[in-house]
Formats: structure tokens, sequence, C-alpha cells
């Protein structure tokens, strides 16, 4: 999944529309597109991970808001950025 998501060909429900495996480009949570950054932040289904997530980048000093892709590039750098997201992979309601 991490590595998925780095080189973005994580399975979101808008990357597989591109390539015509769903109608939509949207999550039912709300509607908007769900893509890498939608999965991370925004969607209803994660909305737990996602906090706690926020909250242990924010004791990283990590700041916010924070793209995906800056966020993805500086867990390339940094172990414990990393563990965060694997943990938010772990907690997330929503696989992809
Ligand atoms: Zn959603």
């Amino acid at each position: 999944m991490y590595f998925r998501c780095l080189v973005g060909h994580a399975t979101v429900i808008a990357y597989l529309h591109r390539f015509g495996l769903e109608e939509s480009d949207t999550c039912s949570c709300d509607g908007n597109r769900d893509d890498i950054n939608h999965w991370l932040f925004q969607c209803k289904f994660n909305s737990t991970a996602s906090v706690y997530m926020m909250n242990e980048l924010a004791t990283l000093g990590v700041p916010f808001p924070q793209s995906q892709t800056s966020l993805l590039y500086s867990s390339t750098r940094n172990s414990s950025i990393r563990k965060t997201l694997w943990d938010f992979f772990k907690r997330a309601r929503r696989k992809i």
C-alpha cells in the first residue's frame, strides 16, 4: 500500500475509474473525488484513523495542511513519518 501510494498507483476509486473499473470517481462518504488525498485526509470512513495520523504528525512537527505528495515524500526521508503512515494504513476502515 505504502509503495503504491508513493508511485501514485493506490487503488482509490478515482484511479480505478481512470481504467474503467469504476463507473464514477467519487467516494460514497461525501460524493467528492476519491483520490489519495481524500482517502488519507478527508474520507469519513477513515476519520478516526485520519485524526490519529494528523495528531501523530503534529507531534513530529509536520505542518498542516499537507498534501499527500509532500507527506509521502517526507516519509521517504523520515522513519517516524513513515511509521505514522503505516499505522494509518492499518487503522483505516476503508481499505484500498
Ligand atoms: Zn470517502
